[in-house]
């Protein structure tokens, strides 16, 4: 690798190695602790607590006692809205810091941290600091007839729903777990973070620019540990009122049906298996930067990542061939080195995992156009990979959710034909259509079962769009106004007069 465009790497001394309740780093009551790597070399960087039940239970009292304290219950929307401003600014000032922490510890390209876990994470909090001020409920007319003579009118009215567990996975992780934070305290309810157990770092620094901020003792508590032990607590947990999740459809329907046995609200963001259609209009040089795009930024570990591309009969042959070579030239390195164009996956059991979903599409027989292996080396990296079935077959790495650099593309006839094999998926989360023929846009958008469909762009997001999944890809949607219905209670108040 060149040192001469290597950017230097963080102090793993300043890493914060404990985790944070109550606005206090603290260790595991049992001691226990995990180990942190970084991807991009498979050395531990660092070990973090390894949060047990009893953590679990501190970091949840300590966000209820905030939640009913009187200070928080009369602090005036105008003032979370000003403190989450200031947030906002503070992780633009520590942007190098936290950019450099996410690259050291999940691998994505240092310029992919500053763009989205350091500057989107600021438009998102500053979009919901927003929203803090603009909550509102209705006043409603009502027909109630009796008892005679007496008038009555309604009105509605948003409550916080309380204390909001948030459980985040490892490929967005500054911003997944800011996704839960700035719409739950723009909405006033306290949060206890858990993050993915290969990515607590940044979460944790921002923790304490959450404090810094002027938000007070337990109005965000981070902690750290694995999904079956720490994860499952905080969903089973008496003290809090809702789980706002994002990961693996497999954990969501376990946390949903936990949720509905206690009757704590829950959100779901689950995994996805989006297609990319292009359509017979569609400039193939276009095609193949898009469909590029749509699998390989962050290295395919994206819920909408363009995992099924279908490409109309007619430019198949081109689009595919320039899909392979765009995939061969992808230069694979460390996330700090300048030249590089893809990471490493996030872990050994992760890269484990897509290389046999890659065997597994070799055995059954798709044809393999590019890639097709893991990198060797120490870091844990595998070679965008292009498949192609021409021949329709119901393959695994069709259906299942791969979460790497993989696609399988197949050609299809007509907009009928593309509208059933883009719907022929258990998932529901993205889609992108690929034409300048706005008709026949038009008439495939209904068409497609998805949660988000994009025109002439892939896996773009905004603080004032809705996301979220149809079918297996989740329950509620974040985002926008949406957010409100997902952090707040209504209550309804009727008035006789
Ligand atoms: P995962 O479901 O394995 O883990 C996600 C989080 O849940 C982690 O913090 C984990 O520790 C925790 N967890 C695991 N088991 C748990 C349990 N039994 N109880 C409580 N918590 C538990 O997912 P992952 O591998 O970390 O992330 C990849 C998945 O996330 C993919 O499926 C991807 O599509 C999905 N994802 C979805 C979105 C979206 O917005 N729809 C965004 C990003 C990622």
């Amino acid at each position: 690798m060149n040192q001469s465009v290597q950017n230097p790497q963080p102090e793993l001394s300043a890493i914060r190695q404990k985790m944070f309740i109550d606005g206090r780093f603290v260790d595991a009551r049992s001691g226990k602790t995990l180990p942190v790597f970084n991807p991009a070399t498979g050395a531990e960087i660092a070990r973090v607590p390894d949060a047990q039940a009893e953590d679990v239970d501190a970091a949840v009292r300590s966000a209820r006692a905030t939640f009913e304290s009187a200070a928080w219950q009369g602090m005036l929307p105008v003032e979370r809205e000003r403190l989450l401003l200031k947030l906002a600014d503070l992780i633009e000032q520590h942007g190098e810091e936290l950019a450099r922490l996410e690259t050291l510890n999940n691998g994505k390209l240092l310029m992919f941290s500053r763009m989205l876990e350091v500057g989107a994470n600021a438009q998102w909090t500053r979009y919901m600091a927003g929203w803090a001020t603009k909550i509102e409920g209705s006043t409603l007319d009502v027909s109630i007839p009796f008892p005679p003579g007496v008038r009555y009118t309604a009105m509605t009215r948003r409550e916080p729903v309380g204390v909001v567990g948030a459980i985040v996975p490892w490929n967005f992780p500054l911003l997944m777990a800011m996704w839960k934070i700035a719409p739950a305290l723009a909405c006033g309810c306290t949060v206890v973070l858990k993050p993915a157990e290969e990515t607590p770092l940044t979460a944790l620094r921002l923790a304490e620019l959450v404090m810094e901020a002027g938000f007070p003792a337990g109005a965000v508590n981070v902690v750290t540990g694995y999904g079956e032990s720490a994860g499952a607590a905080l969903v089973r947990h008496p003290g809090v009122n809702k789980i706002a999740f994002t990961g693996s459809t497999e954990v969501g329907k376990i946390i949903g049906r936990s949720c509905m046995d206690d009757m704590k609200r829950v959100s779901l963001e689950l995994g996805g298996k989006s297609p990319v259609i292009v359509l017979d209009d569609c400039d193939p040089a276009v095609a193949v930067a898009g469909a590029a795009g749509a699998i390989f930024f962050n290295h395919g570990q994206v819920c909408t990542a363009g995992s099924r591309l279908l490409v109309h009969k007619s430019r198949y042959d081109q689009v595919l061939a320039g899909l392979a070579s765009a995939a061969e030239a992808t230069k694979l390195g460390d996330g700090f080195d300048e030249t590089a164009q893809m990471g490493p996956m996030v872990s050994a059991t992760h890269r484990d995992r897509v290389v046999r979903y890659i065997e597994s599409g070799k055995a059954e027989g798709a044809e393999l156009l590019a890639g097709g292996q893991a990198q060797p080396g120490s870091g844990y990296f595998v070679r965008p990979t292009v498949f192609s079935n021409t021949t329709g077959k119901d393959l695994t790495i069709s259906r299942e959710e791969i979460f790497g650099p993989v696609v399988v593309a197949m050609p299809f006839d007509d907009l009928d034909d593309v509208a059933r094999k883009a719907n022929d998926s258990r998932y529901g989360l993205g889609a992108s259509i690929w034409t300048n023929n706005l008709t026949q846009a038009y008439r495939l958008i209904p068409k497609v079962q998805a949660g988000t469909v994009w025109l002439n762009c892939h896996n773009m997001v905004d603080p004032n769009l809705p996301f979220g999944g149809y079918k297996d890809s989740g329950v509620g949607r974040e985002h926008g106004r949406a957010m409100i219905d997902v952090y707040t209670e209504t209550k309804s108040v009727c008035v006789a007069y």
